[in-house]
């Protein structure tokens, strides 16, 4: 199974699986890393929601039904905006749309009613493993956001400050501004340093500002 290059290369550093789901699309500028049903199944190879094997199975299954995986597809793309509008709202303190919540609801009737309660060696799991269900990764997708905003901290959870990902900051003081030092972080600091050196070699600007 092939994994394309801005898949292989997106970064995962939300710190949950939904906020990872969330960030598979890029804000500024805008990429899209989820561009049909295959790149559905590559991402969830990448995070470890399947196995290279199972990945495979779900190709052949989608090849097999090209109209049923496009509306997985479909439906992918609906869960996360919504999960997007949930969070982003939560991150700012402000009240989630409630359509976006009814939107999440539904998703999360549908996993737990196709999902099984496994019992495992740290105690008892929802499980999705239907190897023929084409929407099998969507389940715990939608699981884990309804988990995180029922019981995850969401005193954590930060959109950055470069880039509109969003990520829970597990920093002890609670003062992680970037979804990566090395990405955003790095771009803000270039940033601050050419508008310093600006303003040294411009004191009329310096003095406007
Ligand atoms: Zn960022």
């Amino acid at each position: 199974m092939e994994t394309p290059g801005y898949i292989d290369q997106l970064r995962i550093v939300g710190g949950d699986l939904a906020l990872d789901f969330v960030n598979t699309e890029d804000g500024d500028p805008r990429v899209e890393c989820l561009r049909g049903y295959g790149d559905l199944v590559a991402w969830s190879v990448t995070v470890g929601l399947l196995s290279v094997g199972e990945g495979e199975c779900l190709v052949s299954e989608a090849n097999r039904r090209p109209e049923d995986a496009e509306t997985v597809y479909r439906d992918a793309l609906r869960l996360r905006e919504a999960l997007y509008g949930v969070f982003r709202a939560v991150a700012e303190d402000e009240a989630p749309p409630s359509r976006n919540l009814e939107i999440l609801r539904g998703y999360e009737c549908e996993a737990l009613s196709r999902g099984k309660l496994v019992q495992g060696d740290g105690g008892f799991a929802w499980e999705w493993n239907d190897g023929r269900d084409l929407a099998r990764m969507l389940w715990p997708v939608a699981h884990a956001a309804t988990g995180l905003l029922t019981s995850g901290d969401l005193d954590r959870l930060k959109l950055c400050a470069g880039c509109y990902w969003l990520f829970l900051d597990a920093s002890r003081n609670r003062s992680r501004r970037w979804c990566t030092m090395e990405v955003c972080g790095t771009q803000e600091k270039v940033r601050r340093y050419v508008a310093k050196r600006a303003a040294r070699r411009d004191p009329e600007r310096r003095s406007d500002a």
